[in-house]
C-alpha cells in the first residue's frame, strides 16, 4: 500500500478524479500534509468523512521513526528507523546561507566504492518517496525549522532509485509541498551515465554533482567499480550532453587520498579533464574512518592540489569540514551503531 507522502500532487489529483471525487481534494490534502503538518488525518477538516474514510483505507499515513539524534554546534546527525526496522541517516548543517539537509536514498548501497562506509553494505532496497521526504519533515519537525537546501548525498546511489527520487524532487520542490527552490536542491551520483543522460530532460532546475573522485580510469577503477561500466570517457561525453541540454552547471567532487589520487600530476590530469566543462571542483578532505586503505591527503598536499588547480583556471573550493566527530561522514553513523 503507498503511503500519503509517496504521492506528488498530480498523482493524488488522479487518486480523486478516479474516485470520481473533486480534483481540488488534492490541493487540499496536500496542504494539511505540508503546511499545516498534521499528525493524523482526523485533522484533515476540509474533507468529508466518508471520503476521508476511503482515503484512510486506500493509503498508508505511516512516518519512520527518529531514533537517534547526535548533535555538534554547526551539525547533527539523524538516524532514523524504517517500518522493516532498517536504518538511515540523515544530517544536518548549518550555513550562514541557511540549513542544509543531506538525506538518504537506499538502505545500504551497490556501487561499492571503496573508500566508502556506506558501500560496506550492500543496497537491502531503496526508499520509498515518502522516506526520503519525512527525512525533512521529521528534521524539520525536530529543529522547529525551515530546510532551505537539500542534497541527495546520504547512503545510496540515488539515480539507482530514479523513479522515487524524481517524486521525491517533485514533492519538495513544489510550491505546495515543501517550496524548495531547484537550485537548493544537489542530486549526487557516481555517475551512472544512462541516468545523466534522462536526468538533463527533468525539467526543474536541481544541482548535479558527480562523485569523480579521479582523473583518470587507472585509478577511478581501483576505487570505484562502477567505472568499469562508465569509462571517465563515456562520463565526461554524458556530461557534456547534460549541460548542454540543460544550460546548467555541474559539481565535481573529489575526495583527496593520500598517495593514491592527491599528486601533483593528478591535479594537472584533473585541470585538463575538465577544462572545457562548465563545471567547478569540490575537493573533499577524505574522513578517515576504521578503513585502513585510505589515509587523509595531508594539509599541505591539498594546498598544492587547490593551488595546480586554480592556477590551471579551474573553479575550485575545498569542502568546509562537518562532523567528523560525531561521525557524520556517510553511513558512519549506521556502521556506528551496528558495531553497538
Ligand atoms: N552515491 C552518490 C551519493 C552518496 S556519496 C555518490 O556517489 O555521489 C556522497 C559523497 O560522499 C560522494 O562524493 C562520496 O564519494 C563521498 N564520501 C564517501 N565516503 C567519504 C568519506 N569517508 N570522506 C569524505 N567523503 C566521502
Amino acid at each position: 500500500m503507498k503511503n500519503l507522502y509517496d504521492l506528488t500532487l498530480e498523482e493524488l489529483e488522479q487518486y480523486f478524479e478516479r474516485k470520481n471525487s473533486k480534483k481540488f481534494h488534492a490541493l487540499q490534502l496536500f496542504t494539511f500534509l505540508y503546511e499545516k503538518r498534521i499528525k493524523s488525518l482526523q485533522e484533515v477538516t476540509t474533507i468529508k468523512k466518508d471520503l476521508l474514510e476511503e482515503i484512510k483505507k486506500d493509503f498508508s499515513f505511516s512516518k519512520i521513526k527518529l531514533v537517534m539524534a547526535e548533535k555538534d554546534k554547526d551539525v547533527s546527525k539523524y538516524l532514523f528507523e524504517l517500518s522493516d526496522k532498517e536504518h538511515i541517516e540523515a544530517v544536518l548543517m548549518r550555513h550562514n546561507y541557511g540549513l542544509s539537509v543531506c538525506i538518504s536514498s537506499q538502505v545500504g548501497c551497490n556501487m561499492g566504492c571503496l573508500f566508502c562506509e556506506s558501500g560496506r553494505r550492500k543496497k537491502v532496497r531503496n526508499l520509498e518517496v515518502y522516506e526520503m521526504v519525512q527525512q525533512i519533515l521529521l528534521i524539520e519537525e525536530e529543529t522547529g525549522e525551515r530546510i532551505s537546501n537539500v542534497v541527495v548525498m546520504g547512503i545510496g546511489e540515488p539515480f539507482d532509485n530514479y523513479d522515487n527520487l524524481l517524486k521525491f524532487l517533485t514533492i519538495i520542490n513544489h510550491p505546495k509541498g515543501l517550496a524548495i527552490g531547484a537550485r537548493h536542491i544537489t542530486v549526487s551520483t557516481c555517475g551512472l551515465v544512462p541516468k545523466i543522460l534522462e536526468f538533463s530532460d527533468f525539467p526543474l532546475q536541481i544541482n548535479l554533482a558527480i562523485s569523480l573522485h579521479s582523473p583518470n580510469d587507472a585509478i577511478r577503477n581501483k576505487i570505484m567499480p562502477i567505472s568499469k561500466v562508465y569509462p571517465l570517457e563515456k562520463l565526461m561525453d554524458a556530461i557534456r550532453i547534460y549541460l548542454k541540454k540543460t544550460n546548467r552547471r555541474v559539481t565535481f567532487e573529489y575526495i583527496l587520498l593520500k598517495d593514491i589520487n592527491d599528486s601533483d600530476e593528478c591535479a594537472l590530469e584533473l585541470a585538463k579533464l575538465v577544462k572545457d566543462i562548465n563545471a567547478y571542483i569540490n575537493l573533499i578532505p577524505y574522513n578517515e574512518t576504521n578503513n585502513l586503505l585510505f589515509m587523509r591527503s595531508s594539509t599541505v598536499q591539498i594546498m598544492r592540489f587547490y593551488d595546480i588547480l586554480k592556477k590551471n583556471g579551474i573553479n575550485v573550493t575545498i569542502r568546509r569540514e562537518f562532523g567528523g566527530k560525531i561521525s557524520a561522514a556517510c553511513g558512519q553513523l549506521r556502521s556506528k551503531k551496528e558495531e553497538l
